[in-house]
């Protein structure tokens, strides 16, 4: 099952902020982030719920 990352940058299943998106960038506040090179996606691990949480475009 794929959680992926709500539009406003919380994890679906505990509601902590994860992605923090400005014009310019963007910031992930978990551990480890995994950022796929060849695609538009990053898999997060939630500090909340320790689950793994998918964004991609
Ligand atoms: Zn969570």
């Amino acid at each position: 099952m794929i959680n992926k990352l709500l539009m406003n940058g919380n994890c679906p299943i505990c509601k902590t902020r994860i992605k923090i998106d400005t014009e310019e960038y963007a910031t992930y506040k978990a551990k480890p982030v995994r950022i796929y090179k060849l695609k538009d996606k990053v898999e997060s691990k939630c500090p909340g719920c320790k689950k793994i949480i998918v964004d991609e475009k």
